[in-house]
């Protein structure tokens, strides 16, 4: 496989290194730009299996707010991101609703719950 040039930029912190590298497949050949090891971690994990934790909202019944905010409580796989934001639209849940709120389990296998991240009180 020929050699490819890709940049990342590392979402580790706030900092945002933009970080240049030359990958063979899934293996570095070289890269350059991050302060710290953990943009190496970063592109790693970028090339084997890219996570993003997802932020949304979810409708609510009987609520002061019509809406909740929710999180995935840990990073799943980019691939499906989209999914879970057409499974989230069809999901109502009653008021009152607090801060870790279990609103999904086990999202598509992953093992990984989506909680909500704000409170709604009962209108
Ligand atoms: S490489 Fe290190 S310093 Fe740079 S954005 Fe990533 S975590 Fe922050």
């Amino acid at each position: 496989m020929p050699e490819e040039k890709r940049e990342f930029v590392c979402i580790n912190c706030p900092r945002g290194c933009e970080i240049a590298t030359v990958l063979d497949g899934k293996s570095i050949v070289s890269l350059s730009g991050n302060v710290c090891k953990l943009g190496v971690k970063y592109v790693e994990d970028e090339i084997a299996d890219p996570r993003r934790v997802v932020t949304s909202t979810v409708r609510v019944r009987g609520g002061n707010m019509p809406l909740a905010p929710v999180w995935t409580e840990h990073a799943i796989p980019k691939g499906m991101i989209l999914r879970l934001a057409d499974e989230l639209r069809k999901v109502e849940i009653d008021a009152p609703v607090k801060c870790g709120d279990i609103v999904m389990t086990d999202v598509f296998g992953t093992g990984v719950n989506v909680l909500a991240s704000g409170e709604v009180a009962v209108k």
